[in-house]
């Protein structure tokens, strides 16, 4: 409300101002009405800028005061004026009244500059673009008004003293103008207005210059432009604005076009002049202000460019910072590392170590990218923590970081990424979840070769080789993994020949009841008879086909034929045959959201019933969660049963068996193995049967391979086993005669 009623009585003043502008020469100049008129106008601008002192903040109450002074000497001047042209009819020119409007100048500055003082920060750039516009309009007004006046020998001295004091003073006013314009930031209406008033000012001392000279009857219609300075500096000093708290700007100056065109004209006007007096002899110019004029413009100029470039080349290494950072850890990204490293891979030995991040995905599928990214962060800032000063970690780009350091040994690289890598380990707590963190190392060197990409590239090796391997999970490059990559590349075309060819075959081995050794399902195990290489074991290209994807089409034709075969089976030997057949499905495939779908568009394409198949998946595939788990529960709805592969080699969460639906554990080989030695090797299998009978699961003991183990297995309550000493895998296996008598188990 009161802002408005403020601006309201601007509107009134502004109004009220305006009329009396017009109103003005309408009266005539020299009149008595007009003089009343005039001076009446002058004293209300002096009263409403004294109230605005009153009711001003202190700090700013200095400036209106001087303000208000200024406004005041202008008052006295023209009273004083119009006293000698009215009353006393003598000429006003000189007389006391020049004192007063001199005297009003440096008021009129100094109130100015007070109340917009605070409003810049150090403005270096705007202070010489008003020097330079100031500069240039300045000795143009000095060559045509001031120079001729004070160096006329033929008017008396104190006229000529006077005659050129205006000018000079307008000079000022000029350059305090000039100022205001090239302030930065964007201008508030207060010191607007106050350059506004001093502007109307300016231009009516200019024209008055001129109209004294050549058109004498113009003077009123010139007296209406110090009018409108009343009327300017009386709003300001109305204006809410210019109470308000000075705002203090910020960045450099915006150097528009505006601003371009008024510095390239500034520059320009001292070539004009000589071009003018050049083809028009017009006007006498004084070479000595002219020049000094040219050589100060051209240093203005010059300072004014020097900024340029400094402020070009602080913004290029600003730039070249972000683009060298990653914005989400802050740390320095892959094209500042790859600058860092060919430096030190040139200058001497350099030892480099990429960090993956196991199963970042499954992180971000299960809690989403903030987890993720905050994730990041915190391994980010983990990892800087644990180097030394000039070592270097930087984000590659996603979930992989890479360390630098040059002048140290293998081994002291294998303990700074020991350390690294251990500070890793605490679990990381993200919006309440707590997340445990490991990484796959590579670690390579710049051995001979000085190409930084190439000890990349070797790190990258090395560290896909850490993922693969059991165990640790750090790799130095050697060169026998790059060969070892190269062949699995050359396997990895060929597989997908194969698949067109139908070189792949699958083989049945028998799972049987013990102890009686009755065939009571088989597991599908896929073989690949090579044109060249003869039989490629499983082991061999399984790991293949899960990096390049060809898995999923791979296991797609391995569910298709295993589910016909076994319905070709119950075809043939009715009873004889087994009613189960179990498919070993990897962990690529369970990933796919569609997988479930595939499976039951199997079942109905061959007519499987959902039971009479099972999928064996391993504990790894499925112990982060995610679309697996997602995967796995959809099959168990079909009514397809899920066995647990390879138990107790992996992760061995006995949770996941509550997360994940089993009806089958599978229990390794490797503690089927053992079973019948003497001492306590049997306990890993001991325990594992009573896992499977309390939690309602069924358990096949793997790899059994004679009739000792087949017995022991029995004694400990293995009802189901498989292995060499049942039946070898084989394309027909002999559901009549399946264990050809010998595999039955004595009791
Ligand atoms: P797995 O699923 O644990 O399969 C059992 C492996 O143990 C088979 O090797 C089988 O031939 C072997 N085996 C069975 N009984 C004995 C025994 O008494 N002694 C010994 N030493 N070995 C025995 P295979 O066929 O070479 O398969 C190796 C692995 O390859 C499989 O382990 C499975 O993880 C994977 N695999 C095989 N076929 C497929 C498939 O069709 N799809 C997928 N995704 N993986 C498969
Ligand atoms: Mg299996
Ligand atoms: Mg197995």
């Amino acid at each position: 409300m009161r802002t408005i009623a403020v601006d309201r009585r601007v509107t009134a003043w502004t109004a009220a101002g305006l009329l009396s502008c017009v109103a003005y020469p309408l009266l005539g100049d020299g009149t008595l009405a007009g003089a009343v008129l005039y001076n009446l106008f002058e004293l209300l601008t002096l009263v409403v800028v004294l109230a605005r002192v009153r009711r001003n903040r202190p700090e700013d109450r200095l400036g209106w005061c001087v303000l208000a002074a200024a406004v005041g000497f202008r008052l006295a001047g023209d009273v004083t004026y119009e006293i000698y042209r009215q009353v006393l009819h003598q000429s006003p020119f000189p007389s006391p009244a020049d004192v007063f409007y001199l005297g009003s100048c440096p008021l009129l500055v100094a109130g100015t500059l007070l109340l917009t003082r605070g409003r810049v920060g150090r403005d270096l750039a705007g202070l010489l673009d008003a020097a330079i516009i100031a500069t240039g309009l300045g000795l143009v007004w000095w060559v045509l008004a001031i120079g001729p006046i004070a160096g006329d020998s033929s008017i008396p001295l104190l006229e000529r003293l006077l005659g050129a004091a205006y000018p000079g003073c307008d000079l000022v006013l000029l350059a305090l103008v000039a100022r205001m314009l090239t302030r930065s930031g964007r201008p508030t209406p207060g010191p607007a207005l106050l350059a506004a008033g001093i502007g109307s000012l300016l231009a009516a001392d200019v024209g008055f210059q001129f109209v004294t000279a050549y058109r004498p009857e113009l003077e009123g219609v010139i007296s209406v432009g110090w009018l409108l300075s009343n009327v300017v500096w009386g709003a300001a000093a109305l204006h809410p604005s210019a109470a308000a708290p000075a705002p203090v700007r910020t960045g450099g100056p915006r150097v528009g076009p505006g601003r371009l065109v008024l510095l390239t004209g500034s520059t320009l006007l001292v070539p004009t002049l000589l071009f003018v007096q050049g083809a028009l002899g017009f006007p006498h110019l004084s070479w000595l202000s002219i020049g000094v004029g040219a050589v100060l413009l051209f240093v203005l100029v010059l300072l004014r460019m020097s900024g340029f470039v400094t402020q070009v080349q602080r913004q290029a290494r600003q730039l070249r910072d972000l683009a060298m950072r990653d914005d989400l850890t802050g740390l320095p990204n892959r094209r500042f590392f790859e600058e860092r490293l060919a430096a030190a891979v040139a200058a001497g030995p350099a030892q480099v170590a990429l960090l993956d991040l196991d199963g970042f995905k499954d992180v971000n599928d299960r809690f989403g990218h903030a987890v993720g990214d905050r994730l990041l962060a915190v391994v980010a800032q983990r990892l800087a923590d644990r180097l030394r000063g000039d070592d270097l970690v930087a984000r590659m780009g996603g979930d992989e970081f890479a360390v630098l350091v040059t002048g140290a040994s293998a081994e002291a690289m294998a303990g700074i990424v020991d350390r690294l890598t251990a500070g890793l380990r605490p679990p990381v707590e993200v919006a309440g979840q707590e997340l445990l963190v490991a990484a796959s190392v590579g670690i390579a060197d710049g051995e001979d070769t000085d190409d930084p990409y190439e000890v990349l590239r070797r790190a990258d090796t090395a560290m896909y080789a850490a993922k693969d391997q059991r165990g640790s999970h750090v790799r130095r490059y050697a060169v026998e993994l790059d060969e070892r990559a190269r062949a699995e590349d050359r396997l990895g075309a060929e597989m997908r020949t194969a698949l067109d060819t139908g070189q792949f075959r699958l083989v049945y081995q028998p799972i049987v009841s013990l102890p009686d050794a009755r065939i009571v399902s088989v597991e599908a195990l896929v073989r690949w008879h090579h044109p060249e290489r003869g039989l490629v074991n499983p082991a061999d290209f399984i790991p293949v086909a899960e990096q390049n994807g060809l898995i999923v089409e791979l296991g797609a034709w391995i569910l298709r034929t295993a589910c016909a075969q076994a319905v070709a089976w119950h075809a043939t030997h009715g009873t004889a045959a087994p009613a189960r057949v179990s498919v070993n499905v990897s962990a690529r495939q369970l990933a796919e959201p569609d997988f479930a779908d595939l499976v039951a568009e199997v079942l109905a394409w061959t007519g499987l019933s959902a039971h009479n198949l099972i999928i064996e998946v391993t504990e790894t595939a499925v112990f982060r969660g995610g679309q697996s788990v997602q995967t796995v529960k959809d099959l168990h709805q079909l009514g397809v049963r899920i066995a647990l592969d390879d138990f107790g080699t992996g992760h061995s969460s006995l949770g996941l068996l509550q997360t994940v639906p089993v009806d089958t554990l599978k229990v390794d080989k490797s503690f089927v193995d053992t079973i019948t030695m003497a001492g306590r090797h049997a306990v890993i299998a001991t325990a594992l049967i009573q896992v499977a009978d309390g939690l309602g699961l069924t358990a096949v003991a793997e790899g059994v391979e004679t009739a000792e183990q087949a017995t022991e297995l029995h004694r400990l309550g293995y009802r189901l086993a498989q292995g060499y000493h049942f039946g070898r895998p084989a394309a027909q296996p002999d559901f009549h005669d399946a264990v050809s008598g010998t595999g039955t188990v004595a009791v």
